[in-house]
């Protein structure tokens, strides 16, 4: 059985106690799923606007939840490790250029099962490749397929290495696995030596919110990795850069790649921020408390998939005369919060119960220019799974795949508001189009894949 002990922290960055809790987290439980745990809110700060969990799981005490929480059997160690090898040359491509390879001489890569390590050591034999992970399993696949890189068994929060010593620190997609990320770059800050980097590269641009589906095929936004457990800080680039400044370091460079259209990972953006330890004649931190960046991070939680939707709809109508639209559904509230971002584009809208036992294209629903089928259920209606636009020309699925032991299309929170986890998105595009946020093209060191 997993356990875990629960803390109450100050805010990791600004130290405040003010906070509202938004939606309930979910967390990795004994059948390897993730699951709605009430007990814990991903809540914002209301001094400096850091999203993150309350009250926080004590991953120091929690040694059986700190092991298996990310690699379990929902997410195999030589699954993810055959994936970030398929990465390695798409991280290259990015960072060959922006590092000073030629004297770095020991890297430590944070939280991962040694193939980045691998490739850095590949790349430079004569430096010594580090890696820090907490999970026992990985660091036994690491020792077995990856002998070069020498892998150490902790959290970055209690590994030790000498000061000064190292030139290289990178947290691919695990800085927001920090209980205490401030007081970790703090000490990676000492760690480093005064011309190392500190490179950090989070997910899915902005708060991690994942942008494409099943097959890279069909469109869809949802707050999936608010239900995959195991984030306990959510980085905006507003909250990651003070928090890293605020560690001591000065940020160099940020970027967005956009992964290429032809990878698994057609529509993942990935945000990169690359940073070195402050000098004299640097900028000081910029200062922690931000009401704007509170208004901005609830605002992003609570209408972060009403907002895509909203863009999302304005650009089908845009693209194509509409005269009716056909809408699909399975649930009675997210149709009818389906029809309210649809009302305003004056279009009738005749709407379909989806009927599990026969989820062909609905009766009287013709194929015809003007005409619209919209697919609001998790179900793929039409041949095949999700693909009702292959068969039928003006057709779209627009919800993600449904997933197991997660939010459904929305979560009630204490308030008694209710947020929608799920987009409702007929195209998709990945710009500003889409995100709220400016996401700009001309950071992409991949080209953008086309619209769907
Ligand atoms: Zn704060």
């Amino acid at each position: 059985m997993v356990t875990y002990l629960l803390h109450e922290p100050a805010c990791p960055l600004c130290g405040h106690h003010d906070r509202e809790p938004l939606v309930p987290t979910v967390k990795f439980s004994d059948h390897g799923y993730a699951t709605v745990l009430p007990a814990v809110s991903v809540s914002v700060c209301l001094n400096c606007g850091l999203i993150h969990e309350f009250p926080q799981v004590n991953l120091v005490e929690s040694k059986d939840y700190t092991e298996k929480h990310y690699y379990n059997q929902t997410n195999r160690i030589a699954d993810h490790d055959a994936m970030q090898r398929r990465l390695n040359p798409l991280r290259w491509e990015v960072l060959q250029s922006r590092l000073p390879w030629s004297s770095i001489n020991r890297a430590i890569d944070v939280g991962a099962s040694g193939a980045w390590s691998a490739w850095v050591k590949q790349q430079h034999p004569s430096a010594s490749s580090v890696l820090v992970e907490p999970s026992a399993e990985a660091i036994a696949w690491c020792r077995a397929e990856y002998p070069e890189v020498e892998a150490h068994h902790a959290i970055i929060e209690t590994y030790r290495d000498p000061v000064g010593t190292c030139d290289l620190i990178t947290f691919f997609y695990s800085l927001y696995m920090l209980s205490d990320p401030l007081e970790t770059l703090r000490r990676c800050h000492d760690l480093l030596s005064e011309e190392g980097r500190l490179v950090i590269c989070i997910s899915h641009v902005l708060l991690e919110t994942k942008i494409w589906g099943h097959g890279r095929v069909v469109p869809w936004v949802d707050m999936e990795f608010f239900v995959r457990g195991a984030p306990l800080v959510y980085y905006s680039r507003h909250s990651l850069a003070r928090m890293v400044e605020t560690a001591g370091f000065h940020v160099l460079e940020t970027l967005v790649d956009q992964l290429p259209t032809e990878s698994e990972h057609n529509g993942r953006q990935e945000y990169y921020l690359i940073a070195r330890r402050r000098k004299p004649d640097d900028p000081p931190a910029q200062p922690l408390s931000a009401p704007e960046h509170v208004a901005w991070s609830r605002s992003f939680v609570l209408d972060f998939c009403r907002r895509a939707s909203e863009k999302s709809v304005a650009l089908l109508f845009q693209s194509r005369p509409i005269n009716r639209i056909h809408l699909v559904y399975d649930d009675a509230i997210y149709r009818d919060w389906v029809l309210d971002i649809l009302r305003p584009h004056g279009v009738p809208v005749e709407t379909h119960r989806l009927d599990p036992a026969n989820s062909g294209i609905p009766d009287g629903v013709r194929d015809e220019p003007g005409v619209v089928l919209l697919n609001s259920s998790p179900v793929a209606i039409g041949v095949g799974k999700f693909n009702a636009a292959a068969r039928h020309a003006h057709a779209a699925a627009c919800v993600a795949p449904w997933k197991e032991g997660q939010y459904g299309y929305y979560a009630d929170v204490e308030n008694g508001k209710r947020v929608f986890t799920k987009a409702f998105l007929p195209i998709r595009d990945h710009g500003a189009d889409i995100f709220p946020f400016d996401v700009h093209p001309i950071d992409l060191v991949h080209p953008a894949p086309a619209s769907v």
